[in-house]
């Protein structure tokens, strides 16, 4: 697996979809999603430009991030539990998995606790499949003034995960919709929202075409995930 080539292949189609688009490559983000992923791996990707690492479970990342090189950013992608927030405040530099009222409220708690503030995306079910964690839509609408008013978050954008679907246009409509949220979600903060978390290795083109700023891409860079991770017990 040579994840330098893989990196360099994502760049060219990073930078080809900007070009359809009309972007900037510059305003594309590609992060590595290393869950499952081994600290080897992590370094490989660190050595070939890589800066940002997503992650999907705070026990493995726990374990994980002390044994990479200490330049790696890391970022919280997966469903956050209220009693792991104390972790996750520790470990990551962004969490991109808020999905609800209650979940920001403990995060500005455990940050208050530790004297930080932490970045954080809001996760939208765009779709409204029952097997996705994230917000509805319209509760993001409802929350939002209360959601940017705790002192130790900083909201910066939105996240999604687009339905599994060979049909590109479903997957386009959901992305275009995240796009249109975060708008409205601007007007009631009365300022931009840089961030739109969407794309993975097998719609990353489409979510740059509709305003990605950032994609998170495991398999296309690291290849086919090992069935657990490292050091982990049973199934
Ligand atoms: C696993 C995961 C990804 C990466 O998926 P690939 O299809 O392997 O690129 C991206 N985002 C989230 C939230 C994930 O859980």
């Amino acid at each position: 697996m040579d994840i330098a080539a893989n990196i360099a292949i994502i760049r060219e189609r990073i930078a080809a979809a900007c070009v359809r688009a009309g972007r900037d490559p510059a305003s594309v983000t590609l992060m590595a999603v290393s869950k499952f992923q081994p600290p080897e791996a992590v370094s490989a990707a660190l050595d070939a430009g890589i800066t940002g690492f997503g992650e999907s479970r705070v026990q493995e990342a726990k374990v994980k991030i002390p044994l990479c090189p200490s330049r790696a950013c890391w970022q919280m992608i997966g469903h956050l539990q209220s009693n792991k927030c104390r972790d996750a405040v520790a470990l990551f530099n962004l969490i991109q998995s808020v999905d609800s009222l209650a979940l920001a409220q403990e995060l500005n708690k455990q940050c208050e606790k530790a004297a930080k503030t932490m970045p954080i995306l809001l996760e939208v079910n765009v779709a409204g499949e029952a097997s996705k964690f994230g917000y509805a839509p319209t509760r993001v609408l409802a929350e939002f003034a209360e959601l940017s008013k705790l002192p130790r978050l900083e909201v910066h954008g939105l996240m999604t995960i687009a339905p599994y679907t060979p049909t590109a246009e479903r997957v386009r409509s959901v992305f275009r919709a995240l796009r249109e949220l975060r708008g409205e979600c601007e007007q009631i903060l009365g300022a931009p929202l840089p961030q739109l978390s969407m794309g993975m290795s097998g719609d990353f083109e489409i979510a740059i075409e509709e305003g990605s700023t950032l994609v998170r891409i495991g398999t296309a860079l690291f290849g086919e995930r090992p069935r657990k991770a490292q050091g982990e017990e049973g199934a």
